[in-house]
């Protein structure tokens, strides 16, 4: 087999697979199957960059950069839906539509998937442009971040449409986002606070890279276009699964008001065995011709309606609100509730967020307050039943000490959180700082849980993180439940951390602010720790995407002699506390504070070495040409737009060669 055939084999196959495991939910080979293949495709494509297809299964990894998302005017306008709420609502529709159009009326029952819409176009079986509903009329250009959600298909199967357009809901599952959240708790980051809107941030993310991160789906419930030989909205949603779009199954076709209503019935008490949220149900008029009869008001279609779920909300006591401290010392009220069935679960707890959220609601124990779970599957107290409110009741005090310490909190300026600042003192704190040492995104240390941290702080056998590479198999033995087996592995575990890279050690340190990304940029900047100890304020904030309050943090964290004693002592165990020499060996400051475009296809090095050698070598690679393009570094097939741009700019244009001799 020749190259291009061997590429477009691997790409039909994988496009297979990946349909297999994202739309039907049935992948028939292994994830490490498919890795391999993909990286075998990734290598060819690689090293023949004439066979580059934007479409390619590997381009859902993501790497565009979009700093300016375009306005799309919608071929077919986005309209809205108007909502209905009751069953007379419905019958009032009815009314309306059954005046308009001769015949019986079928329906079509639909989810209302709870996600921000999205227009697809497909030419010729590609995906050509993904564009956000804006305001119905036009809206924003997606399509590098679109193309990295895997339940898009890049290429259609069977017998579609030349030229069309498909809408569906980008939405978040709930199990990825309640991931996505424990990773953002991880790095002592806001939870965010419900799919929905994680979903439509994610889509103008400028970075594709970060939106591939995500586990986001797309839902398909519409098709768009002339000629397309579809005659109802149910033959579409069939159609539309035949060429590869993940269409729910949950559609129904109904004949009456009354079985609408049963549909409504069934899914607003199921709506909680869904893997996504839905906030209500989508009716409509089956025929796409008495669709067309009906037509649109100014604001929504005639042929359709929305049946809005009730927000689920109940009512409970509060019996009191406790405090619980993080391990930045940040002071989270928490209020313990009567124990509630709300939207499919018992609701015991619910968070208070802060001092100014209690004393806005003047919520106080012993009230009885309403609970919500509407989009949020964090349920939240919104309101309190004054007329229920016992007689004896005060305002809520809010804490001023430690409940686990009885330090004296404190509230930074501009902070809405309290927070305690016995840093070496306050077990949570202590406890918090170690487990997130050795967690899975840090250090990673096999053998030692989060639990067994908790118990040898208890039994002082550690107190701080440092004190781990000190810990033996002797002193560890005695400890509940564990064996000796395990005593080893926790040891062993300990002594492999020691070659976890710099940029690692620095986020598992623990300075607020500083996730992992911060790290990295960190890391890659100052190269050792003795560097970043000695910046000031003044030197951080220079470093790209480092803002001021990254900045004191990490100048407040050094400044602490108990941290620095620390830092020291983990130097002294080996830990990594610098880039790696053969990693330093290769970088320079040679291309520092230039912005370089690269374009073409490159003899001696392939596009992905190119931009590493810049970016060793201290300069941004930036993905489109502007007035503070430094350079353009020309391989051969030069885009002949770029080169026009680059040309009107007075942008210098270096050859392969000419590059490559710069940097020697
Ligand atoms: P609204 O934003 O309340 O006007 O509702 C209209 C939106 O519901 C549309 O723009 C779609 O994004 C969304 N939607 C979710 N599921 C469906 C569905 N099955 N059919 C049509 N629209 C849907
Ligand atoms: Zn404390």
């Amino acid at each position: 087999m020749d190259i291009k055939s061997k590429i477009e084999s691997l790409r039909d196959e994988l496009r297979q697979h990946n349909y297999n495991y994202y739309v039907l939910d049935n992948p028939t080979i292994s994830d490490y199957e498919f890795d391999i293949k993909l990286k075998e495709l990734q290598a060819l494509e690689e090293v023949h960059p004439e066979f580059f297809d934007a479409n390619s299964p590997t381009q859902r990894v993501g790497g565009a950069i979009t700093k300016n998302f375009n306005t799309v005017v919608h071929d077919f306008r986005m309209y809205s839906l108007d909502n209905s709420y009751s069953k007379d609502d419905l019958l009032d529709w009815e009314k309306r539509i059954k005046k308009m159009v001769d015949g019986d009326i079928q329906y079509t029952c639909e989810l209302k998937y709870d996600g921000a819409s999205m227009n697809l176009t497909y030419e010729n079986g590609k995906l050509f442009r993904a564009v956000t509903r804006g305001d119905g009329v036009q809206g924003d250009e997606v399509t590098a971040n679109v193309k990295t959600i895997n339940t898009v298909p890049l290429r259609l199967k069977g017998d579609y449409p030349e030229r069309f357009d498909i809408r569906g809901e980008i939405i978040l599952p709930i199990e990825g986002f309640l991931k996505m959240n424990e990773e953002r708790v991880t790095n002592d980051e806001e939870p965010y606070r419900n799919p929905r809107n994680t979903a439509s941030g994610s889509l103008k993310l400028q970075d594709s890279a970060e939106v591939a991160k995500r586990p986001l789906e797309c839902l398909l419930y519409s098709i768009k276009g002339n000629n397309l030989n579809i005659s109802t909205q149910f033959e579409g949603l069939q159609k539309a699964r035949e060429w590869g779009f993940k269409v729910p199954k949950e559609a129904k076709l109904v004949n009456s008001i009354d079985e609408i209503l049963d549909y409504v019935a069934y899914w607003d008490k199921h709506r909680h065995d869904l893997p996504y949220e839905i906030d209500g149900v989508v009716i409509k008029v089956n025929s796409l011709h008495q669709q067309d009869e009906l037509g649109f008001t100014a604001k929504a279609p005639r042929w359709a309606m929305a049946y809005k779920f009730k927000a689920e909300q109940v009512s409970t006591r509060l019996n009191e609100i406790t405090y619980q401290v993080g391990r930045t010392g940040a002071i989270t009220p928490v209020a313990n509730l009567e124990p509630v069935q709300l939207a499919g679960t018992i609701v015991k707890r619910a968070s208070l967020h802060n001092a100014d959220q209690i004393e806005k609601l003047d919520i106080r124990e012993g009230d009885e307050v309403f609970v919500e779970k509407g989009g949020e599957i964090i349920p939240k107290i919104i309101a309190v039943d004054l007329t229920q409110r016992p007689d004896n009741s005060s305002p809520t005090q809010y804490i001023s000490t430690c409940p686990e310490c009885e330090t004296q909190l404190i509230r930074p300026e501009g902070e809405a959180k309290h927070y305690c600042p016995n840093y070496n003192g306050c077990a949570p704190q202590v406890v918090g700082r170690i487990q997130h040492y050795i967690s899975r995104k840090a250090m990673d240390i096999e053998g030692l849980g989060a639990e067994t941290v908790a118990l040898l702080v208890k039994e002082e056998l550690i107190s701080n993180y440092a004190d781990l590479y000190e810990l033996t198999e002797e002193q560890v033995i005695p400890l509940e439940r564990m064996a000796e087996k395990s005593a080893e592995n926790l040891v062993n575990g300990i002594e492999a951390s020691k070659q976890i890279p710099f940029e690692r050690v620095l986020f598992a340190l623990g300075i607020r602010y500083v996730g992992e990304t911060v790290a990295k940029k960190l890391a890659k900047h100052y190269k050792s720790i003795d560097a970043l100890m000695f910046a000031s304020v003044l030197d951080l904030v220079t470093v790209d995407e480092i803002g001021e309050r990254i900045a004191e943090s990490v100048v407040d964290f050094f400044s602490s002699e108990g941290n620095r004693r620390i830092v020291e002592r983990l130097k002294s165990y080996g830990v990594q506390l610098e880039v790696s020499a053969d990693k330093l060996a290769n970088q320079t400051e040679k291309l520092k504070g230039l912005s370089i475009v690269v374009s073409g296809v490159f003899e001696s090095v392939s596009r992905n070495e190119l931009k590493k050698l810049i970016e060793d070598n201290g300069g941004k690679v930036s993905s489109s040409i502007s007035s503070k393009t430094s350079y353009v570094v020309a391989g051969d097939k030069m885009g002949p737009s770029k080169r026009t741009k680059a040309e009107n700019l007075g942008i210098p244009i270096l050859s392969e060669q000419g590059f490559l001799n710069k940097l020697k």
